[in-house]
C-alpha cells in the first residue's frame, strides 16, 4: 500500500549586509511574500515571482511519479539588504510555525533559504527558523534546505536539518538543479538512506570578487568536491559565505553529506578544507582604480577599434546590500566626458519621479540622491535629458533571472553628457540585459557598459562582452571587496586575510 507523502514547502530568503540599512517588511512584500495557495498559484505561472527553487522542487516531485501532496507554508524573499527587522522576522516565523502545525502530519520539509540572514537582535535567524521547524516536525521527519553559496553556516543550521545543499555556481544559475537534488535526496531518505553530515568552517573570509566559479581558487574547490562525489557521498557543498554579514559564523564552510557513513563524510570534508586553507593567498584581488576606469571609458569612446568593455561598480551592488546610488564612478566618467556609456541601474526614486514629471524628450536640472543622501550616496547635479520612461516591469532574459518577472519600479532612461543612465525605484542589481533593453537600448552599441553588480552580470552580459574586457572598479561603497574598508565587529578573529597570521589546525570532530 502506498501512502501520500506530505511535504511542506517554505522559504525565507535574505542576504544581510550588516553595514546596510535594516530590511523591513516592505522589502519582502515588494519582491516576494506568498502564503499557502498563493504559492501554488505562482508555481503555475510561466513567469512567477517565487525564488526558482520552489517551483523547481515542486516540479521535480511531480515528475518523480511519487504520490505526494504539497503543503505550501510561506515563501518570503527580499533583495539583499541590512539585518532583518526582528519583529517582522519573529512574526513571520510564528506565522510559519502555525501553518506548519496545521499541516501536520508531514513526511518532509523543503526549505529554500539564502542562509546569510542576520537580524537586528539575532546573528542567526536562519538557524532560529530551522530550529523552529525541527521542533514542530520532530526528529524523524527529513528537513532538507537549499542555500545560496553566500550563506554563513551556523552549527544550529547543521544540527537542525538533515541535508543542506548550497549552489555551486556564481553567478547563480543552478537553483533549479539544486532543488531537484533536494527532491532526489528526500526520496532517498524516504527509502531508507540515513544522511551523515560533516561540517568544517575555516577562519577564511574571501572577498566576494574572488568567489567566481568559472575559474579561480573557489572554482577549483567546487570542481574537486564534485569529482569526489560518488558512492556513499551524497552531496558536497563548499559554501563561500558572505563577509558583510559580519557574524561569528563567517568563513568558508565545507558541508559533506554521506549515505550512512560519517567517517567518509568527515574524510572528504577535511580533504577539501585543507586544500582551501592551502590556497588561501589566492583569495586576494587587486581592483581597477576609479581614475583608470574613467580613462579607459574615455579611450573606448574615442576609439571604436577598442573592444567594448564592462566596468563593474562592485562596491555598490544592490545584490549585496548596496543602495545602487553611489556617484564616484559616474562623476569620474562625466569629468572626462566619456562617450558611448550605458550605465545602470541607478536607484533613485526621487530622480525617477522627476524624470516622469519632466516627460520624454524634456531636459531638466537633475539632482541625484536629492532625497537619499548618505555616507556613500552623495548628490550630483547635472542637466539631464529624458530619453524614455517606463514602469520598470520586465521578464529576465539571460542569467540569474531568466524567465522570471522582475521590476525596478517607476524608472527612466536619462542622458547626462555621454552617459545614458537607467534610473529605477526598486533596488535590483544590473544582472540582466532586459533592464536596459526595457528602454529600447541596444547593448551592442555601448562602448562602455557600467553595471552596479558584483558578479551576477557576468551571466547576463556574456553575449557582447568578453571576460578579459571586464574591470572591477575600486570605488567606495557598502559592498567594497576591499575588506580593510570596513569596521568588522562580529567576525571570528583572527580571520584570514584580515589577520595575516591566522592559523588553522584542522577539524576537531565531536
Ligand atoms: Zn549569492
Amino acid at each position: 500500500m502506498t501512502t501520500t507523502k506530505r511535504v511542506a514547502l517554505m522559504g525565507f530568503l535574505l542576504e544581510s549586509n550588516s553595514f546596510a540599512p535594516v530590511s523591513q517588511e516592505a522589502d519582502f512584500t515588494t519582491l516576494c511574500y506568498l502564503a499557502a495557495d498563493e504559492i501554488l498559484a505562482d508555481i503555475a505561472l510561466p513567469n512567477g515571482r517565487l525564488p526558482a527553487e520552489i517551483p523547481a522542487f515542486y516540479k521535480a516531485m511531480e515528475g518523480s511519479g511519487r504520490d505526494w501532496q504539497a503543503l505550501p507554508i510561506v515563501v518570503a524573499a527580499a533583495e539583499p539588504g541590512g539585518p532583518i527587522d526582528q519583529n517582522f522576522f519573529e512574526r513571520t516565523r510564528d506565522d510559519m510555525e502555525q501553518r506548519l502545525r496545521a499541516a501536520m502530519p508531514l513526511d518532509g520539509v523543503y526549505i529554500a533559504e539564502h542562509g546569510a540572514m542576520t537580524g537586528t537582535a539575532s546573528h542567526d535567524p536562519d538557524g532560529d527558523l530551522f530550529a523552529m521547524v525541527r521542533a514542530v516536525v520532530g526528529p524523524d521527519v527529513p528537513i532538507l534546505a537549499t542555500l545560496d553559496l553566500h550563506a554563513n553556516i551556523s552549527e544550529k543550521m547543521i544540527e537542525t536539518t538533515d541535508v543542506l545543499i548550497s549552489y555551486r555556481t556564481n553567478p547563480h544559475v543552478d537553483q533549479k538543479a539544486r532543488a531537484e537534488e533536494a527532491c532526489r535526496l528526500m526520496i532517498e531518505i524516504w527509502e531508507g538512506m540515513c544522511p551523515q553530515v560533516a561540517f568544517i568552517r575555516l577562519p577564511l573570509v574571501a572577498p566576494t570578487v574572488t568567489l567566481l566559479t568559472a575559474e579561480g581558487p573557489y572554482a577549483e574547490l567546487i570542481r574537486y568536491g564534485q569529482k569526489a562525489k560518488a558512492g556513499v557521498i551524497a552531496n558536497v557543498s563548499v559554501v563561500a559565505g558572505f563577509v558583510y554579514g559580519d557574524t561569528p559564523m563567517n568563513g568558508i564552510a565545507i558541508i559533506v553529506t554521506a549515505r550512512g557513513e560519517r567517517a567518509a563524510a568527515q574524510a572528504l570534508a577535511e580533504d577539501i578544507a585543507s586544500r582551501a586553507w592551502a590556497m588561501r593567498e589566492r583569495f586576494k584581488k587587486v581592483l581597477t582604480p576609479v581614475a583608470d576606469a574613467a580613462a579607459m571609458a574615455w579611450a573606448n569612446g574615442a576609439d571604436p577599434s577598442r573592444p567594448a568593455q564592462i566596468l563593474a561598480d562592485v562596491a555598490d551592488n544592490p545584490g549585496g546590500g548596496g543602495r545602487g546610488n553611489t556617484t564616484w564612478l559616474l562623476q569620474a566618467l562625466l569629468d572626462v566626458e566619456a562617450q558611448g556609456v550605458m550605465f545602470g541601474v541607478f536607484i533613485d526614486p526621487a530622480l525617477a519621479r522627476a524624470a516622469h514629471a519632466a516627460g520624454e524628450g524634456a531636459t531638466f536640472p537633475a539632482t541625484l540622491n536629492a532625497e537619499t543622501e548618505s555616507r556613500y550616496s552623495k548628490p550630483l547635479t547635472a542637466a539631464a535629458t529624458v530619453e524614455r520612461l517606463s514602469d520598470g516591469k520586465t521578464i529576465g532574459r539571460r542569467g540569474i533571472w531568466a524567465g522570471r518577472a522582475i521590476s525596478i519600479g517607476r524608472s527612466a532612461l536619462i542622458r547626462i553628457g555621454g552617459v545614458q543612465l537607467v534610473v529605477g525605484t526598486h533596488r535590483k542589481q544590473a544582472a540582466d540585459p532586459a533592464l536596459f533593453e526595457l528602454f529600447g537600448l541596444d547593448l551592442a552599441a555601448a562602448r562602455t557598459l557600467v553595471v552596479k553588480s558584483r558578479g551576477h552580470f557576468r551571466a547576463g552580459f556574456d553575449e557582447g562582452f568578453r571576460p578579459e574586457n571586464i574591470y572591477e572598479v575600486d570605488a567606495p561603497g557598502l559592498t567594497s571587496p576591499v575588506l580593510g574598508n570596513f569596521d568588522f565587529k562580529g567576525l571570528p578573529r583572527p580571520v584570514y586575510p584580515l589577520d595575516e597570521d591566522t592559523t588553522w589546525a584542522g577539524p576537531s570532530w565531536k
